[in-house]
């Protein structure tokens, strides 16, 4: 990490990451005047989620290198190539870069960006990781954490002190940027706001202040007077689609629904609903598939089931 930052200690600056010949990120780098941890916030790993993308580079506009304790390396885009196609996967080749870290430098494009944005960020003592539902999913705004709901465990804490209403438990999923961080130690947190290709106002704004209060929680700015509302959380994973058709969801994000709840159907033309997509256990609707149109394999709804915090 440390050999490919270029900016001097007590500035800060934009810099290139070169990934390949014809390919670089562009990443903002704060350093305070001191030796101290360092803290990544990456957005743009999906070409089509924008949230994420707008709060970070309203960042880069803000925060001075005096008032930062050690290093912040902010990564407004992350897939350069996915964010001017407008696509989650990268153009290049298909891939889902958010199941790719930490990458291989001799590998696929995809890969090789993996590596060099692992090779920045993977050794960071704080990743916050920001996402939205892309074009195709739209997210109950969340704040997400591995490991338990508990006060013992910093990366809970750290989605907590983001701010937002609802937090979720993430599943552990082998190649996503902050799962890789967390399993090597990291205080790691993932967020999600909406999405249907949109870029959300409020979203934006609940971003840049959930990276500003989780910054100053874990030490790299002054702590400021907040309260952390206490709100609800949730664990639970994606229903997928068994088949390729219509999507019709029957709820909206945000709705309670009861265990064996009818949350979606999918229709094909001759057979009419193929798939019931029923809610496992009672719970909230933290997202759905938002395009109508749905593939084999395609998340289809997250219903989360409200978990215990525990000291
Ligand atoms: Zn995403």
């Amino acid at each position: 990490m440390g050999e490919l930052i270029e900016v001097a200690p007590g500035t800060a600056a934009w810099q290139e990451l070169r990934v390949d010949a014809d390919r670089s990120v562009e990443v903002y780098v704060v350093r305070g005047r001191e030796p101290g941890p360092t803290a990544a916030v990456t957005a743009g790993i999906h070409g089509d989620e924008y949230e994420g993308v707008a709060a970070v580079g309203d960042l880069t506009n803000s925060l001075q290198s005096a008032e930062v304790r050690g290093t912040l390396i902010l990564v407004p885009v992350a897939n350069p190539t996915a964010f001017l196609a407008g696509t989650r996967t990268n153009p290049e080749d298909g891939a889902n870069l958010a199941r790719s870290f930490p990458g291989n430098p001799d590998g696929t494009p995809t890969e090789r960006l993996a590596a060099k944005l692992f090779a920045l960020v993977g050794s960071a003592d704080t990743l916050i990781d920001l996402h939205s539902g892309g074009v195709e999913y739209r997210f109950l705004p969340v704040a997400g954490f591995y490991g338990a709901a508990s006060e013992g465990n910093p990366s809970s804490e750290a989605a907590r002190h983001f701010g937002m209403a609802t937090r979720w438990q993430l599943p552990p999923t082998p190649g996503v940027l902050s799962y890789e961080l967390h399993r090597r130690g990291a205080c790691a947190i993932g967020c999600e706001y909406l999405g249907a290709g949109q870029l959300s106002a409020a979203g934006r704004a609940d971003y840049r202040n959930g990276i500003l209060r989780t910054l100053a929680h874990r030490g790299h700015l002054p702590p400021t007077p907040t309260t952390v509302a206490s709100g609800r959380t949730y664990t639970g994973d994606w229903l997928l689609a068994e088949a390729d058709g219509l999507f019709h969801p029957r709820f909206d994000i945000g709705d309670t629904v009861m265990a064996g709840t009818e949350v979606a159907t999918i229709t094909t033309l001759r057979n009419g609903i193929v798939q019931r997509l029923l809610s496992e256990a009672e719970g909230t609707v933290l997202a759905l598939r938002s395009k109508a149109g749905i593939r084999r394999g395609n998340w289809g709804v997250l219903v989360g089931t409200p978990l215990e915090e525990s000291a």
